[in-house]
């Protein structure tokens, strides 16, 4: 594992907001000493999304459309890996995971920082909830 793709809206900031959580932008900042290069690759085609990249310290790759793997596959040429070494990092099953194992990747589903989501996200939830049966994904 060389690369770590991950999601920004609900992964490591509160959906479409500016805040940035400290303990996020330390971890990420911790990645390239562990051996780790990183993209965040979002759905988000908003200013914010950019602001975020740069408060976080990480480049983003917007408009991503997943489950499609373009956003992964532009992700992983500008880091010079394969899909093999890349994990996707997400919040969201039918986006984040589902686009990541089409794309070849290693995928790990993260607990969403707050609650709050878009309206369509929520329909999603309630499959997600099905899929999951009772299961939790990483804190
Ligand atoms: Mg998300």
């Amino acid at each position: 594992m060389r690369a770590l793709l991950i999601d920004v809206d609900n992964t490591v900031s509160p959906h479409h907001s500016s805040q940035v959580i400290p303990e996020m932008r330390a971890w990420l900042g911790s990645l390239p000493a562990a051996g780790f290069s990183s993209r965040l690759v979002s759905n988000n085609w908003h200013a914010s999304l950019e602001d975020r990249a740069v408060a976080l310290g990480v480049p983003a790759i917007g408009k991503a459309k997943k489950p499609l793997t373009s956003g992964f596959r532009r992700a992983a040429t500008e880091l010079g890996v394969t899909p093999e070494q890349c994990a996707v990092i997400g919040d969201q099953i039918f986006t984040d995971i589902l686009g990541g194992n089409l794309f070849g990747a290693t995928t790990v589903l993260v607990q969403p920082v707050t609650p709050a989501d878009l309206p369509h996200t929520r329909v999603l939830r309630r499959l997600e909830r099905v899929i999951m049966n009772g299961r939790d994904p990483e804190a």
